[in-house]
């Protein structure tokens, strides 16, 4: 793809490869988890060509939709998708839709991650240098596709085993500038505010008061939120301005999971 030439990854990132990497062994972590790792490391069983390949096709049907920002293009294609969901699911790995990844949660449609990402190329400094807060790590995804090209992402869930579940599945893509964190995410991450770069894959009546302060100037906070008569959800950007002012926009109609208070 002439995209990842123009856009090389920076090394230590996930690295788009036709090569199957190699299986890495972990002895001090059961053998359960070095044997799953060993299965993600080959293609996705059963999709009949390698996974790249699908991801690549993928890929191109969201080119076809109006996705045009070639980092973002880059990054979907960089981060395999398929080890973030379970493997019953894998064959639906590269479809766009949403996926069951357990408690109730889903992972997001490509299309919807790629969106959220498109509305984030607006901060400033640019995402090259961004610091990104993500609430709702879920099984990881996003934050994998985001850590990509932002200086650095932390990530928070309130659900331990999907925490948990998220740390298995990006450890083997090794991206040293990605945090996950175990807590509420209403109220954001304060020993690393402010953030550049807000984005929320959960959507609750309003917009915390924690996320606006810890949005810097030049940032953007993008997240779902009860529509005005509470019925649907709809996107909602907010930019902190130089002067330190917000600045809020309402924009399409979308469907995530609740916000929810609390630890689980
Ligand atoms: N980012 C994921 C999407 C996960 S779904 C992806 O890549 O596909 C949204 C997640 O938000 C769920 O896992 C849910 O548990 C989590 N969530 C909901 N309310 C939250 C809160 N207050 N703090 C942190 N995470 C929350």
């Amino acid at each position: 793809m002439t995209e990842k030439r123009k856009f090389p990854l920076p090394l230590g990132r996930v690295q788009p490869t036709n090569a199957a990497p190699k299986p890495v062994l972990r002895p001090q972590r059961p053998l359960q988890d070095a044997a799953r790792d060993r299965a993600r490391a080959q293609s996705p069983s059963g999709l009949g060509l390698d996974s790249e390949h699908v991801r690549a096709r993928m890929v191109e049907r969201l080119r076809r939709d109006g996705l045009a920002d070639a980092r973002v293009i880059a990054a979907l294609q960089a981060v395999p998708r398929h080890a973030f969901v379970d493997s019953a699911l894998v064959q639906q790995a590269y479809e766009d839709t949403s996926l069951p990844i357990g408690l109730g949660q889903t992972i997001s449609k490509p299309s919807v991650v790629a969106r959220m990402l498109e509305l984030m190329l607006a901060v400033q400094p640019p995402l090259a240098r961004a610091r990104v807060l993500e609430i709702g790590t879920g099984c990881g995804y996003q934050a994998a596709v985001i850590a990509q090209f932002a200086r650095s992402v932390v990530s928070i869930e309130r659900l331990k085993p999907l925490h948990d579940k998220a740390r298995a599945n990006l450890a083997p893509l090794a991206l040293s500038n990605l945090r996950l964190v175990y807590g509420d995410g209403r109220i954001g991450h304060a020993p690393n505010a402010p953030y550049d770069g807000i984005v929320s894959a959960a959507g609750g009546a309003d917009l915390p008061s924690a996320w606006l302060d810890q949005l810097a100037p030049g940032g953007r906070l993008v997240a779902p939120m009860a529509d005005a008569r509470g019925a649907g959800q709809v996107l909602v950007v907010v930019d902190r301005l130089a002067d330190g002012t917000l600045r809020r926009s309402i924009h399409e109609a979308v469907r995530f999971v609740p916000l929810e208070s609390g630890l689980a």
